[in-house]
């Protein structure tokens, strides 16, 4: 059977710089605890966890685990850090330079007099580090196209519109369309990640050649952007979303000559690497 890897998948540079300061810190014979997963894959949770940085899910949590704590990839709001430092904890930061980035624009926008309307899901950690300390009524977070028509935008005249990183633009253009619709003064901030966008792209190439049977997306199963992959891989192939080789569907594999692989971006190469050697073995 033969295994074909898209141009670009797995580990975006964001997500190998945190494994890599956790590595370094563990390579110095320091412990501590990290803040949720450092990245949503299991595989990097546990070898996280082997490595003496186990996942915990408060602040108070890593006092028991040498007073270090680390935040992930994701970000946090400013008042989680003023959390650490009020409990003594020393800190190691791995927040995305992208997600940092967007911190900053968010904080120009509202000094601006901009109301932020957050295009991505309420409950990722990213959305939640923006959002969390910010007032009431000067933001506000868009999933469904149905929430931006619900949404009173009464007496909003200027909002800056700010995505996830890890969500598909295309999909939302018509959330930005109902915006302007809405409100007066629209400006879009653009900030989803090159590295998500470069990994469906990737993808995309896989499911147009008509010479692949099916597709096996690897990722975590709170990885967002991993689901994403495998919602663009349904709409052309047969697509099987699986945590790692132990879940890979060998049966339905079984007489199909070609297969198509992508991971999402928090993905590690040994999990890649471990389904692409099961299915060339089958
Ligand atoms: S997906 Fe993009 S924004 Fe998110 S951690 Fe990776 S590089 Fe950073």
């Amino acid at each position: 059977m033969e295994v074909v890897l898209a141009e670009k998948y797995g580990f975006c540079a964001g997500v190998r710089v945190a494994d890599k300061l956790v590595r370094r810190a563990a390579g110095q014979g320091l412990t501590g605890a990290i803040l949720g997963q450092v990245v949503h894959n299991e595989s990097v949770e546990s070898e996280m966890a082997r490595l003496g940085f186990p996942t915990v899910d408060t602040l108070e949590d890593a006092r028991a685990h040498e007073g270090r704590i680390v935040f992930s990839a994701h970000g946090v709001a400013p008042s989680v850090r003023e959390g650490a430092r009020a409990l003594g904890l020393a800190t190691i930061d791995t927040t995305c330079k992208f997600v940092t980035d967007i911190h900053k624009e968010i904080a120009r926008s509202l000094a601006d007099g901009f109301f932020i309307a957050i295009l991505g899901q309420r409950d990722h950690r990213e959305v939640v580090g923006y959002t969390k300390d910010l007032q009431p009524g000067t933001f506000g977070i868009f999933y469904r196209l149905e929430e931006v028509a619900a949404f009173d935008w009464t007496g909003i005249t200027r909002v800056k519109i700010v995505f996830q990183t890890t969500i598909n633009a295309e999909t939302f253009a018509p959330h930005v369309e109902e915006i302007r619709s809405r409100t007066g003064e629209v400006r879009i901030a653009d900030t989803i990640c090159y590295a998500t966008k470069e990994n469906q792209d990737a993808l995309k190439v896989l499911c147009a050649d008509p010479t692949i049977d099916a597709i096996v997306v690897i990722g975590g199963k709170a990885s967002k952007n991993t689901k994403e992959l495998a919602r663009i891989a349904e709409q052309w192939k047969p697509t099987y979303l699986i945590g790692t080789v132990a879940e890979l569907p060998v049966e339905s594999l079984r007489g199909l000559s070609k297969i198509g692989i992508s991971a999402g971006a928090s993905t590690p190469d040994y999990d890649v690497e471990a389904v692409v050697k099961r299915i060339e073995a089958l």
